[in-house]
Formats: C-alpha cells, structure tokens, sequence
C-alpha cells in the first residue's frame, strides 16, 4: 500500500472519478482509504434513541486504494510512485512523472 494518511489524492476510475481530497483513514488490511469528500452517500437514517439523530447524513465511504492516485506536490497530477533510498536507507516515494519526492 503506497497511500498514507495525510497525502493528497485524485480518484482515477469509478463515478467519483476526478475527486481530490485528502486522504483521512488508511485501512491496509482491507486495501481501502477514505478520502475527504469524496465517495460521499446520504444515508437515510432512522433516529435510534436520544443521541442519534434521523435524517439523512452525509457519509464518507471506503475506495479501494487502486483507485485513487497520490498526486504530486511538484507537477500536480496524479502519479504512480517510486521509491528511493536516502542515505541513512529510508524509503522515500518519488514521483514517476518527476522523479520529485513525495
Ligand atoms: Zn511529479
């Protein structure tokens, strides 16, 4: 899994295609990533008890990773990632369209 929290991505395929947002939740074990404001639902909702309220609630729902590209600070579209070795041997991810790091 390439895609961290925090990073910034497009959604490549699907309706929510060209979406970008950050990414909020990482979820490796079942290869997804929430995106902010994208893959949004409405949820109709009953009210259950005093604390949840009914009605119909925006929701963020989980893409697979595969859908969604990191897009790079440096040329500002989405890019596949590399990685490169800092001297210390930290990983580091490298735009493949730049060869910038992300
Ligand atoms: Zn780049």
């Amino acid at each position: 899994m390439r895609i961290r929290k925090g990073d910034t991505v497009q959604v490549l395929s699907g309706k929510q295609r060209g979406r970008r947002g950050q990414v909020m939740v990482v979820d490796p074990a079942a290869g997804t990533v929430i995106v902010d404001a994208a893959n949004m639902v409405k949820r109709h909702t009953k009210a259950r008890g005093a604390t949840m309220q009914g009605g119909i609630i925006d929701k963020d729902m989980p893409l697979p990773a595969s859908v969604v590209g990191i897009v790079c600070p440096a040329c500002g579209r989405p890019s596949r990632t590399g990685v490169r070795y800092d001297e210390q041997g930290a990983k580091i991810r490298v735009c493949r369209r730049c060869g910038g790091d992300l």
